[in-house]
């Protein structure tokens, strides 16, 4: 038998179904599954889909059909016109057909569409005859086939090139209609009468002959190829090229054709054409939602020339309050559309988002997909469709994407403001959400004006720890250097703030206290408005709304999360307000305690003072009593975060920046520390001078600190037990993990060991305690140390991957420099995305992966975890579950994301087994 191109549909059957989206594109699928699926045979207008398979074919042979196609879709469409009782090409009952694309995946508005084929000056007046003599309306469609004919299959399917966009052909004839109307003082399109249309076809033809040297083909079967061959072409579209770049969708998928008999909302005052979603794809509350329009083709909703009105009194809004509901207008018709969406969420489990046309007094239905939701919507829809045992558990899980329980947590820019405005430049996407505020050029700055009450956003060429208070004073932070693990990523992340990293086309001048993007100025006050979550940057102060309320149903979402869950999800924490946030976000603990961030921010001043006279200590006993001053604030700060994580455990990390970090650039802060110290300021010039590496990334830091100034390890591990000491005294639980940085070899462990032994069993002494529970362990973020995995596990009770250093070393690549040439890596493919946000498995997986091994082998019981960026990133989850982690550890804020990502990885897993 001949392969099969053409899948038929109406009349209660259809050859396809929704199983078959491959070959038939979402919406030919859908359609088959409406028309033929034996629980609905909803009135869906007849008609057929030509395979994706045509697409592959047409593109690989210069544009041309396989042989038979044109046979099936001839005896196709004579199975249509048998349905129909009509006939394509007909003069006294003619039939008209819409021709879709519909790719696997819907790619809205990214293709072309073209309606009214059939419609020719032979069959005007059957079509006249059929609408009861409304000349009007059929004139009114001929000159709308006319407008997308001749853009869609004329001048863009022909690779028309117009040189700007007022003179492509459909911008030309909306003009000519538009002059007619201003002649004629009419406001609306409805105010044309028969003769103007009739007149304005006749002008339009004109113009097609004029501009794009070829008749208007008044030809039916001529008009069919001519509009099937043009969404074949508008695969390989602009448009569609590009949004299938941004999603990832291949290029080999091609596009389906459905072609439909026409069936019309615009045939008088009872006929309508809508849009509506069973459920609010708003708030996800389960309720019929949507709007319509009396007398109206499809495109006119979309369009917005008119105002839909709201199908029943749950969909009214400020807008459209006033006008007729469907239910009230076509109470009967309602009805009957209200049971068909119920018939339909219940077939398809889902959400579903739905197009129909009343034509006459009849209902059709054109389409029907599952309908995009918000976030909050998403999560909403997923728990009490589960409660309404519309799905199962596992389905809930996966109903809702991290990015859509990221939405929950942050005030988000409001959708549709934001689709009006154009992006002033892009950046990586480093802390999500939306922000809104004043530029402003310095710390200092940020600082003083959210003092006098104002929301500034501090944008600066790079960020450095002496920013931090401008970060904290901040809404937001945009800078034009760094990548994803940045400073500023970090710190911005950590606090849930929104922050845009690497924006390439900020040129900051300091001194002018402005930056230029493109062709545009920000000044100092100027308001500006960062899209986090997306890396963009807008003009302006753009409307916010807030998703992060506290929310029952997302509590009882992720509590689903966790009944499935293998991993452990802790967060990387170093205020005990943190830690408490995060363990309200469900947090078991804290993967990462970053000692060095207690210098950072609000109230460091003073322990930062103590560490500075510590890092520029000449002796022994200099160093010594600089640690002494400091010991207090270190046990101070982890006792806290152990309080706040009682029972649970809390990985404390050694010191591990390079200590010239922290070396004051100010010169009065200079002058107190040598004053301090009792040094000239020359002499302490020269201590820093000698701090300075030039590759401190790979210099005297981590454990080689601890290795050089025992002293420093001591102090810090003094803190940690003692801390917990005091704890176990007042009748908590604490559980410290104490953790070695940047390790390569199992010396250096042994040496940190040593230490540890002996401190801790000081302590025990002091506190006259027989144990504290605590485990000794490492990082493992240098590729040697996964390497020599199995020696550092004799030694380890823990390894943490710290893939932010891993990803650093494994490729070569500077964390903070990354942002001056990986988007030209991304941008020619050579690499697939920014490893530092997503760990490339291919690479730095299989180090981690080869550790993994390696270190239970030597020790079964051998806790792991991941303390780097990745651990909040969705598929880096699931990589760490599929390599057997036990927990992955991130920001407080993205907590959430990663239990739902590790659930997720759980039911992906049972699909591939
Ligand atoms: C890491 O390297 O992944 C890590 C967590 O440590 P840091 O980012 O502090 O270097
Ligand atoms: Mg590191």
């Amino acid at each position: 038998m001949a392969k099969k191109y053409v899948y038929s549909f109406g009349g209660g059957k259809a050859d396809g179904n929704e199983g078959m989206k491959n070959l038939l594109g979402g919406k030919g699928a859908n359609l088959a599954e409406m028309a033929g699926h034996k629980n609905l045979r909803l009135p869906v207008p007849p008609g057929f889909t030509i395979t994706t398979e045509v697409c592959a074919y047409y593109y690989k042979n210069g544009k041309t059909y396989p042989a038979g196609l044109k046979g099936q879709v001839s005896q196709t469409v004579a199975k249509v016109e048998r349905h129909m009782e009509r006939k394509f090409g007909d003069r006294d009952n003619p039939l008209l057909v819409s021709v879709r694309s519909g790719s696997r995946r819907s790619m809205p508005g990214m293709m072309e569409t073209v309606l009214n084929v059939g419609l020719t000056e032979v069959t005007i007046p059957g079509l006249i005859r059929q609408s009861g003599g409304n000349t009007r309306f059929v004139y009114d469609a001929y000159r709308r086939l006319i407008m997308m004919y001749s853009d869609v299959v004329m001048e863009k399917a022909a690779g028309i090139e117009p040189k700007d966009d007022e003179s492509g052909i459909r911008r030309q004839l909306e003009k000519i209609m538009k002059d007619m109307k201003q002649a004629k003082g009419y406001a609306s399109d409805t105010d044309l009468t028969v003769d103007d249309l009739t007149r304005l076809c006749a002008l339009f033809k004109g113009r097609v002959k004029e501009v794009l040297r070829k008749d208007f083909p008044d030809e039916p079967s001529e008009q069919l190829w001519g509009a099937i061959g043009a969404v074949f072409a508008s695969w390989n579209g602009k448009r569609a090229v590009s949004y299938r770049r941004i999603e990832g969708i291949p290029d080999e998928w091609g596009t389906a054709v459905t072609v439909q008999t026409m069936v019309f909302g615009n045939m008088g005052n009872d006929s309508a054409t809508g849009v509506a979603f069973t459920r609010n794809p708003g708030n996800g509350e389960n309720r019929f939602y949507g709007e319509y329009l009396v007398n109206a083709q499809g495109e006119d909703v979309v369009a917005g020339i008119r105002t839909p009105a709201p199908i029943n009194e749950y969909s009214k809004s400020e807008h459209n309050k006033e006008l007729v509901t469907l239910e009230r207008g076509m109470p009967k018709l309602y009805k009957e559309l209200f049971e068909v969406q119920n018939r339909l969420e219940r077939h398809y489990r889902d959400m579903q988002d739905i197009e129909f046309t009343i034509e006459k007094g009849r209902l059709f239905m054109l389409q029907c997909r599952v309908g995009k939701r918000n976030g909050p919507a998403a999560v909403r829809m997923a728990v009490e469709m589960l409660k309404e045992k519309l799905i199962t558990k596992q389905a809930a899980i996966m109903r809702v994407t991290p990015a859509q329980l990221d939405e929950l947590l942050h005030p988000i820019i409001d959708p549709k403001a934001e689709m009006t405005h154009k992006p002033l430049g892009r950046g990586l996407p480093a802390g999500p959400g939306g922000a809104t505020g004043q530029a402003v050029f310095s710390s200092h700055d940020a600082v003083a004006w959210a003092g006098e009450g104002k929301k500034v956003i501090l944008v600066r060429e790079e960020t450095n720890p002496e920013d931090v208070e401008g970060m904290r004073a901040a809404q937001a932070i945009l800078t034009a250097r760094g990548g994803m693990t940045s400073h500023a990523a970090l710190v911005a992340r950590g606090w849930g703030k929104c922050c845009i990293v690497g924006c390439g086309a900020l040129h900051l001048d300091y001194a002018k206290k402005e930056c230029s993007v493109g062709s545009a100025t920000i000044r100092e006050g100027d308001w500006i408005t960062l899209n986090g979550t997306k890396g963009n940057v807008y003009a302006g102060k753009l409307p916010m709304m807030d998703a992060t309320q506290e929310n029952k149903i997302f509590n009882v979402f992720l509590k689903l999360c966790d009944s499935i869950k293998r991993l452990g999800v802790r967060t990387n924490a170093e205020t005990p307000e943190d830690a408490t946030k995060a363990r309200r976000f469900g947090a078991e603990g804290i993967g990462l305690f970053r000692t060095e961030h207690m210098f950072y921010g609000k109230g460091s001043e003073e322990p930062l003072f103590r560490l500075r006279k510590m890092i520029v200590s000449k002796t022994e006993a200099e160093r010594r009593k600089a640690l002494d001053e400091l010991f207090p604030y270190v046990k101070k700060d982890i006792k806290g975060t152990l309080e706040a994580m009682d029972g649970l455990p809390v990985v404390v990390r050694l010191l591990d920046p390079p200590l010239h970090e922290f070396v004051p650039r100010d010169k009065q802060k200079l002058e107190q520390l040598a004053k301090d110290l009792n040094i000239t300021l020359d002499e302490l010039s020269k201590r820093a001078e000698g701090l300075h590496e030039s590759n401190p990334m790979m210099g005297h830091r981590g454990v080689r600190l601890g290795i050089t100034y025992p002293e420093i390890s001591e102090m810090q591990i003094r803190a940690v037990f003692e801390a917990a000491a005091e704890l176990l005294k007042e009748g908590r639980d604490p559980y410290p993990e104490i953790m070695v940085p940047v390790v390569c070899d199992v010396k250096e462990l042994n040496d940190q060991l040593a230490v540890t032994e002996r401190i801790y069993a000081e302590v025990l002494k002091k506190y006259n305690l027989k144990k504290i529970k605590h485990l000794f362990g490492t990082m493992i973020e240098i590729p040697r140390a996964s390497l020599v995995a199995g020696k550092l596990a004799t030694v380890a009770r823990f390894f943490s991957y710290g893939t932010n250093d891993m990803t650093q070393m494994g490729f070569g690549f500077s964390r903070d420099d990354i942002g001056g040439f990986l988007p030209d890596y991304l941008k020619k493919g050579i690499l697939p995305e920014d490893p530092f946000q997503t760990i490339d498995q291919e690479g730095i997986g299989e180090l981690i992966s080869l550790g993994i091994q390696r270190g239970r082998k030597a020790r079964k019981d051998l806790e792991v975890g991941i303390c780097g960026e990745h651990g909040g990133d969705p598929r880096s989850v699931e990589f760490c579950h599929r390599v057997k982690m036990d927990y992955v550890s991130c920001s407080p804020f993205r907590v959430p994301i990663a239990r739902l990502a590790a659930a997720q990885a759980v039911i992906k897993e049972r699909h591939t087994t």
